[in-house]
C-alpha cells in the first residue's frame, strides 16, 4: 500500500499503480498548539493552508513552505519539502520534533531524535515508504505580519543571478527567481530576482487570509494545449516586460508563496497529454552545469514559463533520502511531447549526474535506476527501514523492487 496526501507531487511518488492507496484526508485534526512556544501538533492530513489560518492570527508562520499551500503535513515530511527560505532555514524536516508512524505490523511508533532516531531520519524525506505518518509535531516561526516586503530585480545573466543571490541571502529571508528558459545567445540566463522579508509592523489580516479561486474550466486543454511554442514566447516576453524595472511593494503571503493556488486546475493548460516537471540541484562547485542545462533546454525549445532558479543553503537536511542540499536548483515544466521530451529529460539527468547533483523525486517521472542510486547515496541504509507492506510506482520504477 501507499498513503498519500493531496497528491501535489508531480510524478509517481504519490502513485501506486495496481495496488492500494490510502488517502489521509480524514486525518485532519489539530492536536495541540502551544501559542507561547510556537509548537504545533496535528494529524498528517492537515494542509499547510489550514495551519496558516490557525497560526497567523497568533503571530506565527510556517517555518518552511513550498510553492503550494495544498500540501499536507504528511506530504511535507515524506518529501522533506523546501521553500524560498532554504538558504537560511533548511527544509521542512529540520523543524519536525516528533511524529507518529503506523507500521504494517500494526505498531504505532513514536519517532524523534531521542526515540527511534534511525526510523525518524528515514521517514523525513522517506517518500511514504516507512509507514503511515499519523501525526507530527513541529516548531513554527515568529512573525509580526504575514505580508511581505518584496523587491523585484531584473537580471541579465546567470552570473548576475549568482551575485544577487550571494548579496541577498544575508539580508533577505526569502529569495527566488524566474528565469527565461527560452532565451538563447547573449540573452541566455536573463530573469527576475524576487527577494522578501516579512513586514515588521502589524496589519489587517482579513485580506491576507483569503485565497483567490479562479477555476480553469474542463473544456480548456481538451482540444489543443494552450502551452505551445508561440504562447510560451509570448508569455515570456510579456512577463519580462511586466518586470523590466526594479520595484518594491508589499505583497500578501499567498501571492508571494503560492502564485498558482488561486488558479484551480491550472494543469489543464497543458492539454490531455499533460506535462513533466523537472527539478535538480547542482553543487556550487559545479554551478556552471546550470548553463549547460539551460542551453540544452533553450535549444530543444521545450521549456515552459514556470521556470524557477534558486540557491539552496548548507543547513543539513535530516532525512536519509532528503533531496535538499547546498547548490543551485533549477525547476521547470515541460509540456509532454512524448519520446522527444523523455529523451531531453534523460539528457538533463546525464548533465546532473556529471555535475554530482541530484534530481527531486517529488518532481520526477523518468529518473533512471543508476541516477537514483547516485543521487541518494544512503539508499542501502534507507532500504532497511522501508516497511515491507509499503511501495509506490516511483519506488518500483527506480529500484526495480516489485515487493519487499
Ligand atoms: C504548484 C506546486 C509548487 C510546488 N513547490 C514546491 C516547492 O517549492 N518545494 C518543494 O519541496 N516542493 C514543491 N512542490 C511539491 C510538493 O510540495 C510535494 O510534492 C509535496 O510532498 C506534496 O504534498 P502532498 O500532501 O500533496 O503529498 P502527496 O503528493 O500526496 O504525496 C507525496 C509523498 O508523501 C507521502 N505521504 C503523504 N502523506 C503521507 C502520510 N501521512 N504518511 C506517509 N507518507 C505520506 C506519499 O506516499 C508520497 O510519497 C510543489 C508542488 C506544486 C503542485
Amino acid at each position: 500500500m501507499l498513503c498519500v496526501g493531496n497528491r501535489r507531487s508531480y510524478g509517481d511518488v504519490c502513485v501506486n499503480d495496481g495496488a492500494v492507496v490510502a488517502e489521509t484526508a480524514g486525518l485532519s485534526r489539530f492536536i495541540t498548539f502551544d501559542e507561547v512556544k510556537g509548537v504545533l501538533r496535528c494529524e498528517s492530513g492537515v494542509s499547510l493552508w489550514d495551519i496558516a489560518q490557525l497560526v497567523i492570527p497568533k503571530g506565527w508562520f510556517l517555518p518552511v513552505t513550498p510553492g503550494t499551500s495544498f500540501v499536507t503535513v504528511g506530504g511535507a515530511i515524506a518529501n522533506d519539502v523546501h521553500g524560498k527560505n532554504h538558504h537560511v532555514a533548511g527544509s521542512f524536516g529540520c523543524f519536525v520534533t516528533r511524529l507518529g508512524l503506523l507500521r504494517s505490523n500494526n505498531k504505532l511508533v513514536e519517532c524523534s531524535d531521542d526515540s527511534n532516531a534511525d526510523l525518524f531520519s528515514a521517514t523525513i524525506g522517506g517518500l511514504g515508504l516507512t509507514g503511515l505518518i499519523t501525526w507530527a509535531e513541529f516548531t513554527l516561526k515568529r512573525i509580526v505580519n504575514p505580508q511581505l516586503d518584496v523587491e523585484e530585480i531584473p537580471y541579465h545573466s546567470y552570473e548576475e543571478f549568482l551575485k544577487l543571490s550571494d548579496e541577498s541571502e544575508s539580508t533577505h529571508e526569502y529569495c527566488v527567481s524566474w528565469i527565461d528558459c527560452l532565451a538563447s545567445g547573449d540573452q541566455r540566463g536573463r530573469g527576475v530576482f524576487f527577494r522578501g522579508n516579512h513586514i515588521q509592523q502589524s496589519g489587517d489580516l482579513t485580506e491576507a487570509l483569503q485565497r483567490g479561486n479562479i477555476a480553469i474550466p474542463a473544456i480548456v486543454g481538451k482540444g489543443f494545449p494552450l502551452v505551445n511554442g508561440f504562447s510560451l514566447r509570448a508569455f515570456n516576453m510579456l512577463y519580462r516586460r511586466a518586470h523590466a524595472n526594479r520595484k518594491r511593494a508589499a505583497e500578501p503571503f499567498g501571492k508571494y508563496f503560492y502564485p498558482l493556488d488561486s488558479l484551480q486546475n491550472w494543469n489543464r493548460i497543458y492539454g490531455r497529454k499533460g506535462f513533466y516537471q523537472f527539478q535538480c540541484v547542482v553543487p556550487f562547485s559545479n554551478a556552471a552545469a546550470i548553463t549547460d542545462l539551460l542551453g540544452r533546454i533553450s535549444k530543444s525549445g521545450q521549456g515552459s514559463f514556470l521556470s524557477v532558479l534558486k540557491t539552496m543553503g548548507d543547513v543539513p537536511s535530516r532525512g536519509l533520502m532528503s533531496f535538499s542540499r547546498p547548490g543551485v536548483t533549477l525547476a521547470l515544466d515541460f509540456p509532454n511531447r512524448g519520446a522527444k521530451t523523455v529523451s531531453l529529460l534523460h539528457a538533463l539527468e546525464a548533465v546532473v549526474c556529471e555535475a554530482d547533483g541530484a534530481i527531486y523525486p517529488a518532481k520526477d517521472a523518468v529518473m533512471t535506476t543508476e541516477g537514483f542510486r547516485q543521487f541518494f547515496p544512503r539508499l542501502d541504509d534507507f532500504q532497511s527501514h522501508v516497511d515491507p507492506a509499503f511501495s509506490s510506482s516511483f519506488w518500483r520504477r527506480v529500484t526495480g523492487i516489485e515487493t519487499q
